[in-house]
């Protein structure tokens, strides 16, 4: 099953423009290791542009910009966006399913949220303008005070390669909604469907220089937007690494960032579960996209008394899943995103037995796929909390497991974490679970599951996951300041 790979240029000011250099980076196909395409490498000079194209989107036509037009006039635009996203969602999966390796069906699903999102922040749009103008009730009656929620401005929005078109959603759809302009600056190793994103825009009649889109190379193409003093804010999820690098940047100007970075979330699996639906929310929580999601609870967490028949059937559940091509009908696991992203897998892998750790199952690639960066889902036992696989996120199909006896001892090992993203309970006994949810130090808790994500409700972590919260109303308030105007409104003297 084959698909044209679009040829792109940068977005920038309602068109495609050659990048200044006149560079372009290899697509490769995670399954077949085949160069399928290009896109366009933005450096400085292209960040400028988008910058200006921005500004002016903002301050144009004496008040009848972007960030000064209604709420439901933007929703209309936003309305328009999901629509078309609905209407090319059959090629949208399948570029997002060759850029990034995720099956087929996933990255239909992801679509599916891609659309859902921007219909949410329509809603949301349209709902702000009955909220701008909120009066404070004050001490004292010789003063009238409101407040005004009005659009940061000029936005810097940089995303990574997991959940390519829909982490740039969660962040273009807010923004666009509170009357911001937004540039884009997708993972060099994933950006395809972004790159149709602003085809989409264009087609909607989006105003020119509200959305751009600078594909590249991180250093290249994203921290000269940090770096602008232009750019009001910084949007970025990412790697803790360079979200650290963004937030020294952007302090240079006291410049605003909400930061989504990563994770080594725990699952806490006590004695009294379903061993099956366990497994499976298990299994779900680790492997799902390859276990290449922020939140992938990849340190499991067990009562003594049911590990060994525990860790039975998670092997067992992993020897029959479906490792494929991504386009692969009953595919469940794809490749892994890049070469580089293979080997710090298999890295990560062989420090843990060289550290004394046991490979349960899995470890390597799988014998089937000679070509590929295809990694088994791996199990990894007999682990102490002083070694790397249990304190550093792997971002790949990499399951650790500890055992515990007292509820006291499996939270301190939940929490025995730089990171504070997600975190899972599994135990019938649902008083246990609220106690624990207030005991995780973590932005998310699932009871009696693991990863589900809906738009309506806050993600984002604490600690060294970052700090911000993106979807529901939260992620809209990431793109709004909030004005305070008051009033002297007595005819007495002060
Ligand atoms: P990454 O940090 O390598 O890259 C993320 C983005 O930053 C890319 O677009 C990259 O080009 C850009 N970048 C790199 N260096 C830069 C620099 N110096 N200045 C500006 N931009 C720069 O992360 P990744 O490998 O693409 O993604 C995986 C990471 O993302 C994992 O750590 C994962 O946990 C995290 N993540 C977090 C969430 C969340 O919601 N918390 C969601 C998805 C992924």
């Amino acid at each position: 099953m084959s698909i044209p790979i679009p040829s792109r240029q940068l977005f920038i000011d309602g068109d495609w423009k050659v990048p200044a250099l006149n560079k372009r980076i290899p697509v490769i196909n995670p399954a077949t290791e085949q160069i399928i395409g290009d896109i366009p490498a933005a450096t400085k000079e292209d960040v400028d542009l988008a910058v200006a194209a921005a500004k002016a989107s903002l301050s144009r036509n004496h008040g009848a910009d972007w960030a000064s037009a209604s709420g439901s006039v933007r929703a209309r635009y936003l309305r328009a966006i999901a629509a078309k996203i609905t209407e090319k969602k059959p090629v949208l999966a399948k570029l997002e399913s060759i850029d990034c390796g995720k099956p087929l069906d996933e990255a239909a699903w992801d679509i599916d949220d891609v659309a859902g999102c921007f219909e949410f922040y329509a809603d949301l749009a349209e709902k702000l303008d009955a909220r701008q103008k909120t009066p404070v009730s004050l001490p004292m009656d010789t003063f009238n005070s409101y407040v005004l929620r009005e659009p940061i401005g000029v936005v810097g929005l940089i995303t990574p390669w997991n959940y390519p078109m829909l982490m740039a959603t969660w962040k273009v759809a807010p923004a666009l909604a509170a009357g911001c302009a937004a540039i884009l600056k997708p993972s060099e190793l994933a950006s395809l469907t972004c790159l149709e994103l602003a085809d989409i825009c264009r087609e909607v009649g989006l105003p020119p220089g509200v959305f751009n889109i600078l594909t590249g190379l991180g250093p290249e193409a994203g921290a000269p937007s940090a770096a602008h003093p232009d750019v009001d804010k910084i949007a970025f999820t990412g790697s803790s690494a360079t979200g650290s690098k963004i937030m020294t940047a952007a302090a240079q100007l006291v410049k605003p960032v909400s930061l989504e970075l990563g994770g080594k979330s725990p699952i806490i699996v006590f004695e009294d579960v379903d061993l099956d639906k366990a497994a499976e929310w298990t299994i779900f929580g680790c492997f799902w996209t390859n276990g290449q999601i922020c939140s992938a609870t990849s340190r499991l967490i067990v009562h003594e008394s049911i590990a060994t028949e525990f860790l039975n059937r998670i092997v067992k559940w992993i020897k029959n899943i479906k490792i494929s091509d991504p386009l692969e009908e009953g595919c469940r696991l794809g490749p892994v995103v890049s070469e580089g992203q293979y080997e710090k897998i298999l890295k990560f892998i062989s420090n843990a037995k060289s550290e004394g750790a046991t490979i349960l199952t899995g470890g390597s690639r799988p014998e089937h796929l000679k070509k590929g960066f295809f990694v088994e889902p791996t199990v990894i036992t007999d682990v102490t909390t002083s070694m790397q696989i249990w304190r550093e996120e792997v971002f790949g199909p990499v399951l650790c497991v500890k055992t515990f006896s007292t509820e006291e001892e499996a939270i301190d090992l939940a929490n025995d974490t730089v990171y504070g993203l997600g975190s899972a309970v599994i135990s019938n006994d649902l008083e246990r679970c609220e106690r624990i949810s207030k005991a995780f130090r973590a932005g998310i808790v699932w009871i009696n599951c693991s990863q589900p994500c809906f738009t309506q409700a806050p993600w984002g972590g604490i600690k060294r996951s970052g700090f911000g919260r993106e979807l529901g109303e939260w992620g809209l308030d990431n793109y709004l300041s909030v004005k305070q105007v008051t009033q002297y409104i007595s005819d007495e003297p002060w």
